[in-house]
């Protein structure tokens, strides 16, 4: 086994908070081993051009509660070329990178995968808002996320109670309803509209206004995932619908919380769980171990074959599903 002298950190993909708190763990785990740990900048595209510096304790200090990253992110097309992988590990290798953790997403996974598999141990962690990684029950920044989509919610029910409105708050999640389902719940939405489960305009929002309306309640928040399609649409459709069929007047707004969902300080969930990834990469590396993937399952931090994560499939939990059914009537 070779012994790793030098490691490389970088974020690619989409950010999401406590990537800094990931980055400090790997810095301040491999700086205590007594190997250098190299910043890379913005992703696979810093990889290429070998944009990077030695980072060290002090480095990393103040990070821990920024969102963000503090090595910048991107999205490098040229990288899903095998051939351009290939030559990027052999340039890494040469210039005395040994291994590498990459935090990101399942497509920052296939790029560290094809590293390793040219050659140069590297580590996913899993980075992304969405918790849409199959192969982990958590991913770093979705509480963080959740917890900003709450607080919105919060405050758009205060202004569509005043007005008796019905509100469509759409959130992001990528094809995954993960965001939607929880923060919905915890939001009280009257309804939550997710990709993973069919939706019925008649029965799942006109009627159950209906339903709502026989029980004295006039304002309603629907969440709705981005993986849905159009929110405009479906709440204009919605609103016609009512008005033709049911002769009800019910204004609707819809509200995209867009990116303000991506920012923000860590939750103490993130930097913890951030923290732990972090230093279970270096340690894999330390052994000389590529190819992994750090996940969390049933509640401990473990590693994978990153292959194996790639082609795991999670559902969508049916105890939230039912908890979201019970509870929004
Ligand atoms: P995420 O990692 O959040 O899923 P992307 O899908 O945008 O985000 O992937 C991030 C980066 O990972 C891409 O810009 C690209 O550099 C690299 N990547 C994505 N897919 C592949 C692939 N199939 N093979 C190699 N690298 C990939």
């Amino acid at each position: 086994m070779k012994e790793m002298k030098t490691i490389g950190v970088l974020t690619s993909g989409g950010d999401a908070p406590g990537m800094n708190a990931a980055i400090r763990a790997v810095v301040r785990a491999g700086v205590n081993s007594g190997m250098h740990v190299l910043g890379i900048h913005n992703g696979y595209t810093g990889l290429m051009k070998l944009d990077m510096k030695e980072m060290d304790m002090r480095e990393v200090s103040d990070t821990l509660h920024r969102g963000g990253t503090i090595l910048g992110s991107a999205r490098c097309l040229e990288f899903k070329k095998p051939e351009v992988v290939k030559s990027t590990a052999e340039q890494a290798k040469e210039n005395g990178i040994d291994g590498l953790v990459v935090i990101g997403g399942d497509g920052s996974f296939r790029g560290a995968r094809d590293l390793s598999l040219a050659g140069l141990p590297t580590i996913g962690l899993p980075g992304t808002i969405d918790n849409d990684i199959d192969c982990t029950d958590y991913t770093i920044g979705y509480d963080t996320a959740l917890n900003t989509v709450s607080d919105c919610i919060d405050k758009i029910r205060d202004t569509t109670l005043s007005h008796n409105r019905c509100t469509f708050v759409e959130v992001m999640g990528k094809d995954a309803g993960y965001i939607a389902l929880s923060a919905g719940i915890a939001g009280g939405a009257e309804a939550i509209l997710i990709p993973e489960q069919k939706f019925d305009i008649q029965k799942d929002l006109v009627q159950m206004i209906m339903d709502c309306r026989a029980r004295g309640k006039y304002h309603y928040i629907i969440v709705i995932a981005e993986g849905i399609g159009n929110t405009q649409e479906i709440a204009d459709k919605t609103e016609e619908l009512l008005r033709t069929e049911h002769d009800i007047e019910l204004e609707t707004k819809v509200c995209i919380l867009g990116h303000i969902q991506r920012g923000g300080r860590p939750t103490v969930k993130d930097r913890i769980t951030a923290s732990q990834m972090g230093v279970h990469a270096v340690d894999l590396l330390k052994q000389g171990i590529g190819n992994r993937v750090v996940v969390k399952r049933d509640g401990k931090i473990t590693d994978l074959d990153i292959l194996e994560g790639l082609n795991m499939k999670k559902t969508i939990d049916a105890d939230m599903l039912r908890l979201a059914d019970i509870l929004s009537l």
